[in-house]
């Protein structure tokens, strides 16, 4: 990765902290480790400090106004030339998420395909001004006007789709911006940042990589007006108490214990085909992975014997494997957590359908792994595992899955499967989530909005919705004047 002409970003350079567009050093450094093969990685990433974060605050807020007082347009125009670049530098992307990620080059490929829809597609948003008052005497508009400095908080998965759903929208909208990417996954997120360095005015777009004190330095901020997190429940619950102090505005994107419901009447193999690829793509590491697998008794026996051959066919590789499906967990602590849960497997007497045994491997491997009808309220079934485990269970009355479903303190997704496109719609409109499917999973786009009911969230990113959280809603009167009588 040499290539180093104005447009491309290298490697070779470095990674830094992108504050008020110049590079900048930290006195200490940190390393992450190659998911594939337990090394360092050879590149370090800064470790911020106070004055760091009170620098960028700073800048963000001076380059708050005037940014905020271009038009919608000017700013699209400038997002829209980020686009381009982070075009250009797609390969490049591929390559360095499939470094820190351990994402083999489809689901690296994957990620920078949703990037590139983020890109292009958000900055054509504009949120719909109200009139709910418009007669002789007096106009009422329900207007949305920019918040100030934000702050985006973003988790090791995914790690630039899930901070670009941030970025982008809350530039559109008229604030500033600073990235804190997962210690992690550091590295995309800042060189991002540098290419933003090249595009917009300074202090509009700066990133901040560092320690566990870096994340509460910026929530606790007074200078920041927003925080959007994207993470874990326990996370989400600790930076919405640190926002209330100065009643920040937040959006927490969270967890999620995703169902998928199967009717009797599906065609197996290809049902199967869409549900193993959702259950098992990166690794079960994307909050709206199928995490549980409602299928009806009538065809359980089927569609898992299905389920399995299709599951085994899944090539595991690591970020230079074309070929791979999925690779190893993207670090130790989640490595850890899930190897405890596969050990307690025979512990609590789970029938393995599929995998189950953990082998010493070079990497963070972990076997395709699918559980056979476990009680209902077993740990494999109630928690997240955010690993590639899934429980399978039996279902024959409407009402009963859809109360077991619902209940659950997470509410990110869920799906029912059927034939009877109606009869999936009435079930799925019975769900408790922030995103429901028919006959799909894991369906998304840059327009429609994306979050959590439940402990899954508060608020939502993408689309109108996602805009107007970057907004401060402003009801806006205005007296008409009485000709004179
Ligand atoms: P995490 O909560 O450990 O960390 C997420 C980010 O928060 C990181 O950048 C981390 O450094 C930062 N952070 C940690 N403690 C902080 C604090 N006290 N104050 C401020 N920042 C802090 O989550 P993770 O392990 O990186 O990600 C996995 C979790 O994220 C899973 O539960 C998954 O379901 C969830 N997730 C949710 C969505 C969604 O959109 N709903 C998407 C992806 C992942």
């Amino acid at each position: 990765m040499s290539s180093n002409t104005d447009d491309q970003i290298s490697f070779d350079t470095g990674f830094y902290n992108v504050i008020n567009n110049e590079l900048v050093e930290t006195p200490l450094k940190q390393h992450t480790i190659c998911p594939t093969n337990k090394q360092r990685l050879d590149f370090e990433s800064p470790v911020s400090t106070k004055e760091d974060v009170d620098r960028a605050v700073s800048c963000a807020s001076k380059a708050y106004s005037s940014w905020s007082k271009l038009s919608w347009d000017e700013r699209a125009e400038y997002l829209n030339k980020f686009a381009d670049a982070i075009e250009a530098n797609r390969d490049s992307f591929v390559k360095l998420l499939g470094l820190e990620t351990a994402k083999p080059p489809q689901t690296a490929s994957f990620e920078m395909f949703l990037v590139m829809n983020l890109a292009r597609q958000t900055p054509l948003l504009r949120i719909k001004e109200e009139k709910p008052v418009d007669d002789e005497q007096r106009t009422a508009i329900v207007r949305y006007v920019p918040l100030g400095v934000g702050v985006g908080i973003v988790p090791w998965n995914f790690p630039l789709t899930l901070g670009v759903g941030k970025l982008i929208p809350a530039l559109l909208a008229g604030n500033t911006f600073i990235w804190k990417p997962s210690p992690f996954t550091p590295y995309s997120a800042l060189k991002l940042a540098e290419i933003g360095s090249k595009i917009f005015p300074p202090g509009v777009f700066q990133a901040l990589s560092g320690n566990e004190d870096l994340g509460p330095w910026l929530t606790t901020h007074p200078g920041v007006a927003k925080v959007s997190f994207t993470g874990s429940v326990e996370t989400g619950k600790k930076i919405m108490a640190a926002c209330a102090s100065t009643l920040k505005r937040v959006t927490l994107e969270l967890g999620g214990n995703d169902a998928a419901v199967i009717c009797d009447d599906v065609d197996i193999p290809s049902v199967v085909g869409s549900v193993s690829f959702l259950t098992f793509v990166h690794t079960g590491q994307i909050c709206m992975n199928i995490k549980r697998i409602y299928v009806h008794e009538k065809i359980y026996d089927r569609f898992l014997e299905e389920l399995v051959k299709q599951t085994k066919n899944f090539k595991i590789g690591d970020h230079n494997d074309s070929e791979a499906a999925f690779g190893p967990v993207q670090n130790e602590t989640q490595y850890e957590k899930l190897k405890a849960l596969y050990s307690r497997v025979d512990k609590e007497g789970w029938k393995v359908a599929l995998g189950g045994d953990v082998k010493d491997s070079e990497g963070f491997y972990l076997p395709a792994t699918i559980i056979d009808n476990p009680p209902e309220d077993s740990e494999i079934v109630q928690d997240e595992p955010f690993g590639p485990i899934v429980p399978v269970m039996k279902w024959s009355d409407e009402e009963d899955v859809i109360r077991r479903v619902n209940d659950s303190k997470l509410g990110l997704g869920a799906s029912v499967w059927s034939n009877d496109v109606p009869k999936a719609q009435r079930m799925a409109e019975q769900l408790e989530a922030g995103s429901i499917w028919v006959n799909t999973h894991f369906e998304l786009a840059p327009n429609v909005p994306f979050g959590g009911h439940k402990e899954s969230g508060l608020g939502m990113d993408w689309g109108e919705v996602g805009l107007k959280g970057w907004c401060n809603p402003q009801a806006y009167w205005v007296k008409h004047l009485q000709p004179p009588k």
